[in-house]
């Protein structure tokens, strides 16, 4: 081979690995060097960070530099409004007076979606409840918890023991629940209290029909769904028997059967696509296919997830001083200080009502 020509293949070679990092996801850099984080571009979440940390010496505090421009950001985010509410991205109570007044949308006004229950969620709402600033702290930041593990715990005793402590606060995980749990953790890279803390999220502390094996009204006995996956529809009966449907379907006849491939399915579908943390899935801003492939339309699911994650940690581990992994996403030209919490009794300057809808501004 000539010597042009190796370098020719050289170029080649260095072109397709250059565009396939651009290419397979637009995930941002992470950096673990808090200290060095420049107070100008990305004012006042250093201070936070370090906060945490000296309460909790073992964490593994990262930030994401998202390199997005923070108001590009909240637009995206702030889509779909007077359609369908399948195209809403963010959306609040309606029946909750603690998101009234401005959290409402500024378009849609009260516009109701999905059965009534929602309205579309404000400009105010997003920025507030996306603004790391708001969150970086004890209460908050399980919404930023690492998802992800690369370590095999198949035969790490203290991980089992620690389980098996954990499982205590329920009635129904038993040693082969645990066991599939260490497996499918080492297996599909999942970290394997989140495993244990999202079946309890799912499932309470009692036994559920989706995970009794007795099945429902005479249908489907034996199978288990410790995920709720596919369990939706309309009305309690419904929702239980599609979950039921779809574990027979996926032959999950052992509780093992529905852990493992339960997690694999969580896995696949959200924390090997760059959605690591509980914000990432609710807000899919590094992710592929980014703005969309949102966990849920409820602009408060990442704070809710993180907080009943932080109430199961803290029961296994009551001063949180394991050596958990988070992850803070940073944005491009944050105002200088944190976004408020919206007004619940103010209503948007320009909303002028007609036939209970706002006019578009
Ligand atoms: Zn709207």
């Amino acid at each position: 081979m000539g010597n042009k020509m190796k370098k020719f293949l050289l170029f080649f070679i260095f072109i397709n690995i250059f565009l396939g990092l651009f290419l397979v996801s637009y995930a941002g850099t992470e950096s673990n060097d808090i200290n060095g984080i420049d107070e100008n571009l990305y004012p006042g979440v250093k201070s936070k960070i370090q906060a945490l940390k000296s309460a909790h010496p073992n964490w593994n505090i990262k930030v994401e530099y998202t390199d997005l421009d923070w108001n590009e950001v909240i637009n995206a985010e702030h889509q779909g409004h007077g359609t369908t509410s399948q195209n809403i991205k963010n959306c609040v109570s309606s029946t909750s007076s603690s998101y009234s007044g401005l959290w409402i949308c500024e378009i849609c006004g009260k516009t109701k979606y999905d059965t009534g229950a929602w309205y579309c969620a404000s400009t105010d709402a997003l920025k507030y409840m996306m603004d790391v600033r708001n969150s970086v702290n004890e209460t908050d930041v399980f919404q930023f918890l690492q998802l992800s593990s690369t370590q095999d715990y198949t035969n790490d005793t203290n991980v089992k023991n620690t389980l098996t402590n954990m499982a205590k606060t329920t009635n129904y995980l038993d040693s082969e629940c645990i066991n599939a749990i260490i497996e499918a953790a080492s297996t599909y890279h999942v970290d394997p209290y989140y495993i244990m803390a999202k079946i309890i999220v799912e499932q309470g502390n009692t036994t559920t029909t989706l995970i009794s094996g007795n099945g429902y009204n005479g249908q489907y006995p034996g199978v288990y769904n410790f995920f709720n996956i596919g369990a939706t529809g309309n009305g309690k009966d419904d929702v239980i028997r599609q979950g039921l449907a779809y574990a027979a379907s996926q032959g999950w006849t052992t509780k093992r059967a529905s852990i493992v491939n339960g997690t694999r399915i969580i896995a696949q579908n959200y924390i090997a696509k760059e959605q690591d943390t509980l914000y990432y899935q609710k807000f899919n801003v590094v992710g592929n296919n980014r703005f969309n492939h949102q966990y849920e339309q409820n602009i408060l699911g990442a704070q809710t997830g993180g907080t009943s994650l932080r109430k199961i940690y803290k029961n296994m581990d009551s001063n949180l001083s394991g050596n958990y992994s988070f992850i803070i996403p940073l944005y491009k030209n944050m105002p200088t200080s944190a976004c408020v919490r919206p007004s619940t009794t103010a209503s948007h300057p320009t909303r002028k009502y007609n036939d209970g809808r706002c006019k578009f501004r």
